[in-house]
């Protein structure tokens, strides 16, 4: 799954640091999408990444017909009748009139198709209807309230693109022009491990100075949310045999592997040993924070990204890294990365760290009623409900200095979580 052609991507092993947007460059071309297509129902595509264009066979409309409930004329014929029409037929939604005699005009509801010779529907709202007859202002505009054939969509059109992740509104477009089966790429498999003696699974007892794995969760829910099958690799003990048989395991059974902790340069840490020993290690620094230990590189094929153990840093470094990484695995065409809303900052932030800073925020409303950035109260990236509390993070420049209104960039989850 690596790809290898592009040689000229920087080489950030030995110790080199990237900034953050040369880290998401760095490692989304490092891989390639993945092979492998599946055929779907409508009802079980949401969610999933389009490997062939959906293209048109019909006009949508079909036909022309009318935007309102009314009556549908010849424009011409107000003036010649002074605006008073017998009303010859009626024509509902789902039904078909016949072709619109001289000086007629037809009942015609919202839906319902254009009898032929009619150019023009005329809102009922204005009109008054009695005796068989309708009286229209004859100021109503010639072709209002007409949609046209074609005005959605063309036969031969391109209706959706290849590599767009389906939404709602994409499965209604494709319905819309009779399509009822897409060809998507499989799903994404990623291999998911947690390293660290002291972890414990919720619903056993915790053994002393042992905590919940609550990376565990966390990571499954942002990998299920990003459309990945996962593989559980499982807790994996603080040694580098069962990291190394961890990752082999990993490798043989997913695209993808990313590992939660041991990723520094201490004695407890296996993750960078384990790939060295399994492949090789292509970048281990970046300038954020919190996030700055993160390993990439790829094991017997496979690449691996690890991600540091602190549930903040994993949540932002997934996010941040993992998100770009895995949509380029998918096949998503076009924008890889989130991009930042710029919205006014509703705090003070006189300490500015030396690195990328990412805290957790969310929108309130300020006093004045507009939107404003609000930071959680605690920078520590060991503080998991602050990414409970946050509907977004707040990405601060590396030295700046930001005062109460000035605007700062804000990355809604509504983006990072999709
Ligand atoms: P590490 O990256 O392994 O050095 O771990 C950094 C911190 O994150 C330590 O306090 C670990 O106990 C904690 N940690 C590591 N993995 C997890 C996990 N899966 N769930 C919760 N906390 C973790
Ligand atoms: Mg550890």
């Amino acid at each position: 799954m690596m790809d290898r052609s592009n040689d000229c991507a920087p080489v950030a092993a030995g110790g080199k640091t990237l900034t953050r947007d040369e880290a998401v460059a760095f490692l989304t071309a490092r891989v390639s999408p993945i092979d492998g297509t599946e055929t779907l129902g409508l009802e079980a595509a949401l969610g999933r990444v389009l490997a062939e264009p959906v293209m048109s066979t019909l006009d949508v409309p079909g036909w022309d017909n009318s935007a309102m409930d009314g009556y549908a004329i010849r424009h011409a014929d107000l003036a010649a009748h002074e605006g008073r029409l017998p009303v010859a037929q009626r024509i509902p939604a789902g039904a078909v009139g016949e072709p619109l005699a001289p000086g007629t005009a037809a009942r015609i509801f919202t839906g319902a198709p254009m009898p032929e010779g009619a150019d023009t529907v005329v809102v009922q709202e204005v009109c008054e209807a009695s005796d068989g007859q309708v009286r229209i202002p004859l100021d109503v505009k010639a072709g209002a309230n007409v949609r046209r054939t074609g005005e959605d969509i063309r036969t031969g059109a391109e209706v959706i693109a290849a590599g767009t992740r389906l939404t709602p509104a994409h499965l209604g477009l494709a319905a819309s022009v009779g399509v009822a089966r897409l060809v998507v790429r499989r799903r994404l498999r990623v291999a998911m491990l947690s390293s660290g003696d002291e972890l414990a699974l919720p619903g056993e007892p915790l053994g002393p100075s042992q905590i919940y794995n609550s990376n565990r969760f966390m990571l499954m829910g942002l990998l299920q949310t990003w459309g990945c099958e996962v593989v559980d690799l499982g807790i994996v003990a603080d040694d580098l045999e069962s990291t190394v048989a961890a990752m082999a395991r990993g490798a043989r059974e997913a695209d993808l592997i990313i590992a939660s902790g041991g990723v520094s340069v201490g004695e407890e840490d296996h993750i960078k040993p384990a790939v060295e020993r399994l492949g090789r290690l292509e970048l281990h620094q970046v300038k954020i924070r919190p996030g700055k230990p993160l390993a990439f590189g790829e094991v017997q094929g496979t690449p691996l990204l690890g991600c540091p153990g602190n549930p903040v840093s994993l949540f932002v470094t997934a996010a941040l890294f993992a998100r770009p990484l895995i949509r380029r695995m998918q096949g998503v065409a076009g924008e890889l990365d989130v991009r930042p809303l710029r919205i006014r900052a509703g705090f003070d932030w006189l300490r500015p760290d030396k690195r990328l800073e990412f805290q957790r925020a969310r929108l309130e409303r300020g006093a004045d009623g507009e939107l404003e950035v609000a930071v959680y109260p605690s920078r520590s990236s060991a503080v998991l409900s602050s990414v409970a509390w946050a509907d977004g993070l707040v990405q601060l420049q590396p030295g700046r200095v930001v005062e109460r209104g000035d605007p700062v960039e804000f990355l809604p989850f509504g983006e990072l979580l999709h």
